[in-house]
């Protein structure tokens, strides 16, 4: 899939360059855009058809778009509804790493990590997870805080990395 963005302004006016740090947005409001207010056969107004798209009207069908995005397209652009309970948690596009270090920047002082139920998903005892927490202790001096479920806390891998980085469980 392919999409394209621009700004409306001549020369445009920056906003396309931030759309990664809103695609589930951007692609959710998309999806429902295609659905059409105003429930068009194949394309009007409302939904595809304006100044820009009107020389390609004959090849615009709202229905042919939606059925290629499928009717679960917002499940995968969208959090799992199962994480729900986590008040303030939404669908983040980029890796753990990246987000982190995003909210960090924004000025983030704490990091709370909620681990799975399911132990194998766990990949704690490797080399860029200590030094990753390392660096969130040691040199963004922000607060973690790991959240294990407490049915794995007796078999859990945490044993290392709480002793070499003193994290508090
Ligand atoms: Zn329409």
């Amino acid at each position: 899939m392919v999409i394209q963005l621009f700004d409306d302004v001549s020369g445009g006016a920056g906003f396309a360059t931030s759309a990664a740090s809103h695609i589930d947005k951007l692609l959710t409001d998309m999806y429902d855009f295609l659905e059409c207010d105003s429930c068009c056969e194949s394309v009007c107004s409302t939904c595809l058809l304006d100044s820009n798209t009107r020389h390609d009207i004959n090849h615009l069908d709202r229905h042919l778009a939606l059925n290629w995005l499928s009717r679960d397209f917002k499940c995968f652009v969208s959090l799992a509804a199962k994480y729900n309970y986590l008040q303030g948690s939404k669908y983040c596009h980029e890796s753990i790493k990246e987000a982190i270090s995003h909210q960090i920047n924004r000025g983030a002082k704490s990091v709370t990590l909620w681990l799975s139920d399911n132990l194998h998903e766990w990949d704690l005892n490797v080399r860029e997870v200590h030094m990753f927490v390392y660096q969130l202790l040691q040199v963004n001096k922000v607060n973690l805080c790991l959240v294990v479920p407490l049915k794995r806390l007796s078999t859990c891998k945490l044993d290392s990395l709480k002793n070499r980085q003193r994290v508090d469980l």
